[in-house]
C-alpha cells in the first residue's frame, strides 16, 4: 500500500522521533555527568544529533507530488535506514549504562529499552518491515541481560521480557492489520473489490506527476455499460450485482498487468495504464485494448438462469504533460464516452478538441436556453401542407430560437438539449400556447385549415402533467371545433418501458378531439409493432426517403410500401421534405394525400403564412 497516505504517515513520524531523541537525550547526558560516564554519554549524544540531522534532511527533501516513483523508492529506503539507526541508539545507551556498577543506571537502562520498544510498536505500526526488526533489536538485549543475572528472579524477568516482546509485536500487528483493513475499505469498492474513485484519482494524480517528469504518455479508458439500468429494473438488484461482478471478472482478466482498474460508481469503470514515448502508439494501444474489452464484455452471461447480454461504451483520453489535474483527463474521457452513447452506444471514441468544442457549445446552449422563453426569444414558424388539389389545408408549427449571442439556433440543436435538461416541459408549454393562439387568430381571420400540426417530444408527453396541461391550454385558447384540427406529431423513439404510459396519455388527449401523427416515419425501429398499438391518425414519411426519390430504386420501393401500408391501416399520409417536381409527381402518383416541403413553401412567419394562404 505504498501510496501517498503511507508516505505522509512515515514523513510525519520523523520529527516525532527527533524530538523523542533530542530532549530525553539531554537527560541521559546529565545522568552520565552525575555518574562519571560523561564522555561516552556525550559521544552518544553527538550520535543522536547526527542521526537527527539526517532525519531532518529526509524530512525536508520529501515532496510526494514532485517526486517520481524511483525517487520515492530511494527516499523510502533511506528513511528505513534512518529508523533503524535511530532505534539502534537506545541499545547503545542501554549497553553503556548496564556496563556501570551503579544500580540506578541499570534501572534507567532497562526503562530505556522498554520505553523505546513501546514507542516503536506504536509509531511504526503502519510498516511491518520497520516495527518487527526494531522491536526485536530493542528487546533482545534486555532479555539477554535478565537471563545473565543468573538468579531465579532474573529468569522470571527473562520470561516477562520475552512476553512483553510478544505483546508489543502482537499489538503492533493488530494495529497494522486494522490500518490495512481501514485503508482497504477506504480505497476499495465493496461489491467488486476494485479500487474506488478516490483511490483512482489519487493514483492518477501520482501517475501524472511521474509522466510529466519523464515526458511519456499513458491512456485513460472510461467504460460505461450500455442499458445496465434495464437489467437492474427488470431483473432486480441481485441479478444486477451479480452481473456487475461477472463484468468485473472479465475486465480484470483483460486489463494489462501494469494498468490500474477501478470502479467509479454504478456501472462505470476506469482503467489507466501504459507508458509510451510516442503519443500515437499510446492511442493505438488504448483503442486495441478497448476493442478487446468490448468484445469480451459482449459475450453472453449466465446469471441465475438468465442469459444476459451487455455491451459497453468506452471513452479514451491520452494523458500527457499538458493537463494540470486528474479531473481534466477523466472529464475528457467522459466527453468521448458521451459521444459514443450519443451515436448509438457500443463502441469506442478517442477524445479530441472538436468534441470539447461541441460540448462547450452545448453547454452554452443549455445556459442560454434557460432564459429563452422568458425573454420571448422562442417563436414559431409555420410550414404549409398542401392537399392533392394544391390547396393549403394544413400547417406544421416549427420552433425558432433567436438569441443575441448565439444568433439563430436550429431546433435540431436546441430541442435535444431541452429534452435532456427537462426544460422541454416549460418550452413545450410555451410552444403549445403560442401555436394555439395562432390557430385561434387565423380562425378568427377566416383561415380555415383541416389540420394544424405541433411537434411533441417524448419527454414532454411522458411528463406526468402533460394531459392536464393540454386540457388547460385548450380550454383557455380553443373550442371543440378547433381542437379537432390539432395534430400532435410524435416520433418513433419510444422506449419499450414507456409505451403503455404513452398510449394512456395519447388516449386521454384524444378525448379532446386532438389527433396524432407519427413523425419521421421509417427512421426508428419496431415501426410495425408500434403502429399497431399506438392510437395514430397519420404518418409522415421521413424526409430522408423523400429526398432520394428520383435517383434511388430502393427509396421508391420504400415510399410506395409506406403509402400502401398507411392505406391498409387507414392512416392519413403526409410526405415531408418535398423539394422537387419529380418527388412531388412520384408521391402524387402513388396516392400520397398531403405534401409539405420547400417545393411548395419553406417554414413561414405568421404574417408570411397568412399572405401565402390568401394568394392560393
Ligand atoms: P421535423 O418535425 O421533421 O420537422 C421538419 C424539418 O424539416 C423542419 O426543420 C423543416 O424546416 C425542415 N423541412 C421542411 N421542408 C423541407 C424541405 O423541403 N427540405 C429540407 N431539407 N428540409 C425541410 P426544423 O424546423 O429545423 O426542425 C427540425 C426538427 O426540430 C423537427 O423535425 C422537429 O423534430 C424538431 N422541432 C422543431 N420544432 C419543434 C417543436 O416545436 N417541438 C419539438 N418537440 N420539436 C421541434
Ligand atoms: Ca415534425
Ligand atoms: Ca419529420
Amino acid at each position: 500500500m505504498r501510496d501517498k497516505r503511507f508516505y505522509d504517515f512515515l514523513h510525519r513520524q520523523i520529527p516525532v522521533l527527533m524530538v523523542l531523541a533530542l530532549f530525553p537525550g539531554l537527560g541521559y547526558l546529565f545522568l552520565g555527568w552525575l555518574n562519571n560516564v560523561f564522555v561516552p554519554a556525550f559521544a552518544w549524544y553527538l550520535l543522536v544529533i547526527a542521526v537527527s540531522l539526517w532525519g531532518y534532511r529526509l524530512y525536508r527533501t520529501f515532496d510526494f507530488a514532485a517526486m517520481g516513483e524511483s525517487r520515492r523508492d530511494r527516499w523510502y529506503r533511506q528513511c528505513s535506514w534512518f529508523v533503524h539507526a535511530f532505534f539502534l541508539l537506545w541499545p547503545l545507551i542501554f549497553l553503556l549504562y548496564i556496563g556501570q556498577d551503579a544500580y540506578k543506571l541499570h534501572y534507567i537502562a532497562i526503562f530505556t529499552e522498554i520505553g523505546a520498544s513501546v514507542v516503536a510498536s506504536a509509531l511504526l505500526a503502519s510498516d511491518r518491515r520497520l516495527y518487527r526488526p526494531t522491536i526485536l533489536i530493542l528487546m533482545a538485549p534486555l532479555i539477554v541481560y535478565f537471563f545473565f543475572i543468573g538468579e531465579w528472579y532474573g529468569y522470571v524477568l527473562t520470561i516477562f521480557a520475552a512476553t512483553l516482546t510478544w505483546v508489543l509485536l502482537y499489538a503492533a500487528t493488530s494495529s497494522h492489520n486494522l490500518l490495512m483493513q481501514t485503508y482497504h475499505q477506504a480505497t476499495h469498492d465493496s461489491l467488486t473489490a476494485l479500487y474506488n474513485r478516490q483511490y483512482f484519482i489519487d493514483h492518477l494524480q501520482t501517475r501524472m506527476n511521474s509522466l510529466s517528469e519523464s515526458g511519456e504518455f499513458a491512456y485513460l479508458l472510461l467504460i460505461d455499460l450500455d442499458h445496465f439500468k434495464t437489467v437492474n429494473d427488470s431483473l432486480g438488484h441481485d441479478v444486477g450485482d451479480r452481473l456487475l461482478q461477472a463484468v468485473v471478472a472479465r475486465l480484470r482478466q483483460q486489463t494489462p498487468a501494469d494498468a490500474v482498474l477501478a470502479r467509479l460508481g454504478g456501472d462505470e469503470f476506469i482503467i489507466t495504464g501504459g507508458d509510451f514515448t510516442d503519443q500515437a502508439a499510446c492511442g493505438q494501444a488504448a483503442l486495441e485494448l478497448s476493442t478487446s474489452l468490448i468484445a469480451k464484455l459482449k459475450e453472453i452471461y449466465v446469471v441465475d438462469k438468465h442469459h444476459l447480454y451487455i455491451s459497453a461504451s468506452i471513452g479514451v483520453s491520452i494523458i500527457s504533460r499538458r493537463g494540470a489535474n486528474a479531473g481534466t483527463f477523466i472529464k475528457e474521457a467522459d466527453i468521448a464516452m458521451y459521444e459514443v452513447k450519443a451515436q448509438g452506444r457500443d463502441g469506442v471514441f478517442m477524445f479530441n478538441e472538436e468534441m470539447s468544442a461541441r460540448v462547450e457549445s452545448r453547454l452554452e446552449i443549455e445556459r442560454l436556453l434557460h432564459f429563452a422563453v422568458n425573454n420571448a426569444e422562442i417563436t414559431l414558424h409555420y410550414q404549409p401542407q398542401l392537399d392533392r388539389a394544391g390547396r393549403v389545408v394544413g400547417a406544421e408549427a416549427l420552433a425558432r430560437w433567436n438569441n443575441a449571442t448565439l444568433g439563430a439556433v436550429s431546433p435540431a440543436h436546441f430541442i435535444p438539449v431541452a429534452e435532456q435538461t427537462g426544460l422541454i416541459v416549460e418550452l413545450g408549454e410555451h410552444i403549445l400556447a403560442t401555436a394555439f393562439r395562432t390557430l385561434r387568430a387565423w380562425h378568427d381571420q377566416g383561415i380555415e385549415l383541416a389540420q394544424f400540426s405541433i411537434n411533441l417530444s417524448m419527454r414532454q408527453l411522458t411528463h406526468y402533467d402533460f394531459a392536464a396541461q393540454v386540457e388547460t391550454l385548450t380550454q383557455r385558447h380553443l373550442d371543440a371545433g378547433l381542437c379537432r384540427k390539432l395534430m400532435f406529431e410524435i416520433t418513433e423513439s419510444i422506449d419499450a418501458e414507456d409505451i403503455n404510459q404513452v398510449i394512456l396519455v395519447m388516449n386521454r388527449v384524444k378525448q379532446l378531439g386532438i389527433r396524432f401523427s407519427m413523425d419521421d416515419f421509417g427512421t426508428g425501429y419496431s415501426s410495425l409493432s408500434y403502429l399497431n398499438r399506438l392510437p395514430l391518425d397519420e404518418i409522415k414519411i421521413d424526409r430522408s426517403f423523400v429526398c432520394v426519390l428520383g435517383h434511388e430504386e430502393d427509396g421508391q420501393a420504400m415510399v410506395s410500401t409506406i403509402i400502401n401500408m398507411a392505406k391498409v391501416l387507414k392512416l392519413n399520409i403526409v410526405a415531408e421534405g418535398v423539394e422537387t417536381a419529380e418527388q412531388f409527381d412520384f408521391l402524387f402518383r402513388h396516392g400520397c394525400q398531403l405534401f409539405q416541403g420547400y417545393y411548395h413553401a419553406k417554414p413561414l412567419t405568421n404574417e408570411q403564412f397568412i399572405s401565402y394562404y390568401h394568394q392560393q
